[in-house]
């Protein structure tokens, strides 16, 4: 399964180019194509909406975090898209996170596969990297629950620069030292 370690972390200034930088033999072997032609289609419905709710998280420090889940089901077949926000309206509580909200919004409407979760936001003070990453809890929630494989992709886009990267699950495990089981 070396396929899902392609190395997907290149920055991207314009997502209309994200895809067009592939080499074929990444399109090819990066998910499932049927899955992945749909989500090609679906890049800049999910970009505009990631961008339309990025004001709208309950954070108490304007930390704000939107994200757009795309994700199948295979009983109905059919796609569908997911939003979510991170919710944390005052300091002492536990943090509810965008990435969160979108897998249980697609797993509650019997969505069994994640194809791609993509966020938005800037990240913390202090933290130097370009843009967003998945939380501890979120890369365990990654990690163990079986509808995210590990071909699916974290896409994240930086408001404040306009970066954007593009990882596969896998890749975004592992170099957070998680593994799926398989
Ligand atoms: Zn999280």
């Amino acid at each position: 399964m070396d396929m899902l370690l392609l190395n997907f972390t290149r920055y991207y200034h314009d997502y209309s180019v994200l895809w067009g930088n592939l080499t074929p033999e990444e399109q090819a072997l990066c998910m499932h194509p049927m899955h992945y032609e749909a989500l090609r289609h679906r890049i800049p419905y999910m970009f505009q909406c990631v961008c339309d709710s990025n004001g709208r998280p309950k954070s108490y420090r304007k930390y704000n975090v939107s994200a757009i889940g795309f994700a199948y089901n295979s009983t109905l077949e059919k796609y569908g898209t997911f939003l979510g926000v991170n919710i944390k309206p005052i300091e002492n509580m536990r943090t509810t996170c965008a990435e969160a909200v979108v897998m249980g919004s697609a797993l509650a409407a019997g969505y069994d596969v994640i194809i791609a979760i993509m966020v938005a936001g800037v990240p913390q003070e202090g933290d130097e990297r370009e843009v967003l990453y998945p939380c501890d809890n979120c890369l365990l929630t990654l990690q163990v629950i079986s509808e995210v494989p590990e071909d699916a992709y974290y896409i994240s886009w930086n408001p404040s620069n306009n970066l954007m990267r593009m990882m596969s699950i896998g890749e975004i495990l592992k170099a957070n030292g998680y593994a799926k089981d398989r």
